[in-house]
C-alpha cells in the first residue's frame, strides 16, 4: 500500500529533495497535497508531476495563476490558512518543510490529528517545544526528525533508554566563517553568508549556519526531541560534515552516523522509517576523505550559541523570543538593512527586553512571537539611527 504524503514547503530545498525521493519510489508514496509561499509555476509543475489533489499557494494574489496552470488536472488550487491546515491533515505522512514560525500552525494541526510528521521545520519545534511534544504524546502523533543531526541521533539511539545515554553530541560544520576573525565577519555580505561550504540550503538556514544560530536552534530542537537537559547536549565543530552527530552511552561507547552531506539521506530515512530506501546520495569514500577533524566552537565569534543555550536554560518564553528575533534579524540582514554582527546583537537585546512565562497554548506562542518581532523591529530602528 502506498503512503499518502503531503509536502508543506514543496518548492524549497527540503521540499525539492523530498519530491526527488518520491519520484525515485513511485510504488511507495502517493502525493496528496503540496504547498508553497509564492513559486507558483514550480508548485503547479510539482503538483502535475506528482498527481497531487490539492495545491496551496501562500500568496492569495497568485491563486488565479495557480488555477490556470492546474486546469485540466484533478488538482484543486487553494490559498489561505484553512487550505494549509487541510494540506497538513489530509495525508498519513506530512513533510513539514516550511521555513520559520510560519510553519507552526500546520505542523501543530498535523500533530493534533495524530499524523506522522517528518519535521524539517525546526523553528516550529523551537518556538512551541513542550506544547508540540505534549500534543504528539496525547494524540499519538509520531515526530521523525529530518534535520541531519537529529536524524543521525535518532538512528544512533535505536530505541535506547535515556538512563543509558551519557550525552548527545551535535556536530556543526562551523559554516562559511568558521575561521574568520570577528572583525572580518562583521563585514560579510548576504552573498558570502549564504555560500555554505558543505550544504546547499535555503537562504534563512544558510545565514543561521553562518552565525551558528542554526546549531543553537538545533540544541533546543534536540532537547525537545530526545528529552535531555542542556548540560547533556554538546556541540562539536566538525568541518567536513561527514559525521552528522553522535550519541555517547554510559559505558563509553560513542555511536555516530556518517554519510555524504546530502539531505536526501535523512529525508529518505524519515519517509521510509522504520525501513530504509535508496536515496540517490553519493556513497562516502572514506579513503578519499582520509581525515576527520574536530574543534570546540568559539563562543566569542559565535555569540548565537551562547544566546540559544541561555534561552533553553531560562525556559519560559525565551526560546520563542529567540526564534522570533532571529527571524526578523536574518530577514533584515538578507535585505541589507543590518550588518552580520547585528543579528546576534538584536537577538540578545530582544531577549533582554522580553520576559514572559512559558506559553500554555499555540495562541500564546503566536502572541509572544508577534510581540518579540515588534520589539526586534523597534530595536532595529534604534540601531540604524
Ligand atoms: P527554503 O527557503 O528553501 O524553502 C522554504 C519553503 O517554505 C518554500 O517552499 C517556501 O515556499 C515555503 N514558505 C516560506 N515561507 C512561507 C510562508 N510564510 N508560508 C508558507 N510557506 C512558506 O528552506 P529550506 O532550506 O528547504 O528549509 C526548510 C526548513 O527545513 C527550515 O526550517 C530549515 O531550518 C529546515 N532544514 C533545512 C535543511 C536544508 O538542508 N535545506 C536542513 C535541515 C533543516
Ligand atoms: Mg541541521
Amino acid at each position: 500500500m502506498k503512503r499518502k504524503l503531503s509536502i508543506l514547503g514543496a518548492t524549497g530545498s527540503i521540499g525539492g529533495s523530498t519530491l526527488d525521493l518520491v519520484e525515485r519510489h513511485p510504488d511507495r508514496f502517493e502525493v496528496v497535497a503540496l504547498t508553497a509561499a509564492s513559486k507558483v509555476a514550480e508548485l503547479a509543475d510539482a503538483a502535475r508531476r506528482g498527481g497531487a489533489r490539492l495545491a496551496v499557494i501562500g500568496d492569495g494574489a497568485l491563486l488565479p495563476e495557480l488555477e490556470q496552470r492546474l486546469a485540466g488536472t484533478n488538482c484543486r488550487a487553494a490559498t489561505g490558512r484553512d487550505a494549509l491546515i487541510e494540506a497538513a491533515t489530509s495525508a498519513d505522512l506530512i513533510m513539514a518543510a516550511i521555513v520559520g514560525c510560519a510553519g507552526l500552525e500546520p505542523v501543530m494541526a498535523a500533530v493534533e490529528a495524530g499524523k506522522t510528521v517528518a519535521l524539517a521545520n525546526k523553528e516550529a519545534l523551537v518556538t512551541a517545544g513542550a506544547l508540540m511534544i505534549d500534543s504528539a504524546t496525547r494524540n499519538g502523533a509520531t515526530i521523525l526528525p529530518v534535520d541531519s543531526e537529529h536524524n543521525a541521533i535518532f538512528q544512533c539511539l535505536a530505541g535506547s533508554r535515556s538512563k543509558e545515554i551519557a550525552r548527545l553530541i551535535l556536530t556543526a560544520s562551523g559554516g562559511p566563517f568558521r575561521s574568520h576573525s570577528l572583525t572580518g565577519m562583521r563585514a560579510m555580505t548576504p552573498e558570502q553568508a549564504v555560500a555554505h561550504p558543505n550544504w546547499t540550503m535555503g537562504a534563512k538556514i544558510s545565514v543561521d549556519s553562518a552565525t551558528m544560530m542554526n546549531k543553537g536552534l538545533e540544541l533546543i530542537e534536540a532537547h525537545h526531541l530526545f528529552g535531555l537537559p542542556s548540560d547533556r547536549i554538546d556541540i562539536l565543530v566538525h568541518p567536513q560534515s561527514v559525521i552528522h552527530s553522535m550519541v555517547e552511552y554510559i559505558d563509553g561507547s560513542l555511536l555516530a552516523q556518517l554519510g555524504s552531506p546530502d539531505m536526501r539521506i535523512p529525508i529518505a530515512y524519515a519517509l521510509a522509517w522504520p525501513e530504509r530506501i535508496e536515496s540517490g546520495a553519493a556513497r562516502l569514500d572514506l579513503t578519499q576523505i582520509a581525515t576527520l577533524t574536530f574543534e570546540t566552537p568559539d563562543p566569542e565569534r559565535f555569540p548565537a550559541l551562547r544566546l540559544a543555550r541561555a534561552a533553553l536554560e531560562a525556559g519560559g518564553a525565551a526560546p520563542t523570543v529567540l526564534n522570533a528575533a532571529n527571524e526578523v534579524a536574518v530577514a533584515a540582514f538578507l535585505d541589507r538593512r543590518i550588518g552580520f554582527g547585528d543579528i546576534a546583537l538584536l537577538v540578545e537585546q530582544t531577549l533582554e527586553r522580553t520576559s514572559a512565562p512559558a506559553p500554555r497554548s499555540i495562541d500564546e506562542v503566536i502572541d509572544i512571537d508577534e510581540r518579540a518581532r515588534h520589539t526586534a523591529r523597534q530595536l532595529m530602528t534604534a540601531l540604524a539611527a
